[in-house]
């Protein structure tokens, strides 16, 4: 279960551990099955919004005056539109974060995070983490406990579908690209994913955008090839931030999209995990109007759903800036980022919404109700780091995996689980960033 460094951060020769908790955290095993059994649920909504222009639309149309990262995502996803999609496999993986919210009489509510559906990470490490844990409670003397941790592999389930959508492409010649960071410190993680798709005779190669803009084409049938080779997947791990474009790879990622390959994900997909979107969500009749018929799947999503609030310029966005100011320990307030560290809390998002309150630019921003899990008591493992006892609390994801060929559904499935524990003195953060570390749960 290892990283590359961040002092030689190219080598794969010099390594180090990926941070962990030394024992696996208490999960209560209810609201465990509860992520797992929404999970389907969540893909088909995904799957359901990156089809629905007119709800991106509308949804995103404040965003993208004021954030420029998004509006230029979005810029790509109508010219594509406009061209007509050459794509007619779509693949979807993405991973449903949730955190274990206490109420005031300790019991403990499923609320998600976020949905990642670009480059959600740790599928590969996490496939190996259980047996590290494993291995500890057995030199604990803990040969019962240790029995009864989970088995989990979500670097099959991913793989499983990246396969499905190369076949379903129909071009045995045709290579998976996974398209990758300049700095690629959590290259092990992508690497198990990979192992799978070579285990089924899967070629698989790793680009650049740089790579990408160099090397790529498209035929008169916008067949994809970079360096000689058609591209039947690009499975993105990079591309989610506005550091990962210069003018190059922008020009480099519009080719991509404008392609035949299946897109993991296409750029409408990217679109549908923003955290605008997220807050469209939560408003009494989106899900109805998204997913008509399906009332069982809309409550079963909606039980997990923690408050969001649009700071849009209006009445609505006024009163709850007026709420955050006055008790800014209620909430959280995000901007349209991903990859941690970018949200704001306490003293910093009074301070920050007060200054914007009166202008355009806070509906770059949403609001969330903060979450907040009883912590516990667990050891972080980190190299360099001395070894002490930390007040804990943990965030469970759920990978989703779906495939669809036209208008039909071919696969739809959760495909594994990760959970990421951290000190409460950090607010924000995941193991990338160096806050949260690798663990296992421990149903309860
Ligand atoms: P990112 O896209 O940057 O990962 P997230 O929404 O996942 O954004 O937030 C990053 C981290 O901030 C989460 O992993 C979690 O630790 C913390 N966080 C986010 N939302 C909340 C919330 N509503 N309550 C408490 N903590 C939160
Ligand atoms: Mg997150």
């Amino acid at each position: 279960v290892l990283m590359r460094t961040e002092e030689q951060p190219h080598a794969s020769d010099v390594v180090n551990y990926a941070p962990f908790t030394l024992l696996p955290s208490a999960v209560p095993r209810a609201l465990f099955e509860q992520a797992y059994a929404v999970q389907q649920d969540f893909n088909l909504l995904v799957d359901a919004i990156s089809q629905n222009k007119e709800f991106l639309e509308q949804t995103l149309a404040s965003t993208i005056k004021v954030d420029e990262f998004t509006a230029r995502l979005f810029g790509i996803y109508m010219q594509v539109l406009e061209e007509g999609l050459a794509q007619t496999v779509f693949l979807g993986i993405n991973r449903s974060d949730y955190m274990f919210d206490c109420g005031l009489d300790g019991t403990a509510a499923l609320r998600q995070i976020e949905i990642n559906t670009i480059a959600a990470s740790f599928g590969g490490l996490t496939s190996h983490t259980a047996n590290v844990h494993r291995l500890v409670l057995k030199v604990l003397g803990k040969t019962e406990e240790a029995s009864r941790l989970l088995l989990n592999n979500p670097a099959k389930g991913l793989a499983w579908g990246i396969a499905k959508a190369w076949e379903l492409y129909g071009s045995p010649r045709a290579v998976v690209m996974f398209l990758v960071e300049e700095i690629q410190r959590n290259i092990f993680d992508q690497r198990c994913v990979e192992n799978e798709l070579w285990n089924r005779n899967i070629r698989v190669i790793r680009k650049r955008f740089r790579d990408v803009f160099e090397q790529g084409s498209l035929d008169a049938s916008r067949r994809l090839y970079v360096d000689g080779q058609e591209v039947a997947v690009v499975y993105y791990r990079e591309g989610y931030v506005p550091q990962n474009y210069d003018q190059q790879n922008w020009e480099a990622r519009l080719l991509l999209e404008r392609s035949r390959a299946v897109k993991c994900p296409d750029i409408a997909t990217q679109l549908a995990g923003t955290k605008k979107v997220q807050q469209e969500l939560s408003r009494p009749g989106t899900l109805e109007k998204l997913l008509p018929g399906r009332s069982e799947a809309i409550a079963r999503m909606r039980a997990t759903f923690a408050g969001l609030y649009s700071l849009d310029e209006g009445e609505e966005g006024d009163r709850i800036a007026a709420t955050a100011i006055a008790d800014p320990d209620r909430f959280v307030l995000k901007p349209q980022r991903e990859g941690g560290g970018n949200n704001l809390y306490g003293e910093e998002l009074r301070q920050v919404l007060e200054k914007i309150k009166d202008s355009p630019d806070r509906t770059s921003y949403i609001l969330m109700d903060k979450i907040k899990p009883q912590p516990a008591l667990n050891y972080l493992l980190r190299a360099h780091s001395p070894l002490q006892v930390s007040e804990c609390i943990s965030e469970l994801g759920i990978f989703g995996v779906y495939v669809r060929q036209g208008q039909e559904l071919v696969l739809n499935r959760a495909a594994g689980h990760l959970l990421r524990t951290k000190a409460v003195e950090h607010a924000d953060g995941g193991v990338a960033a160096g806050v949260a570390v690798l663990d296992t749960p421990y149903l309860v």
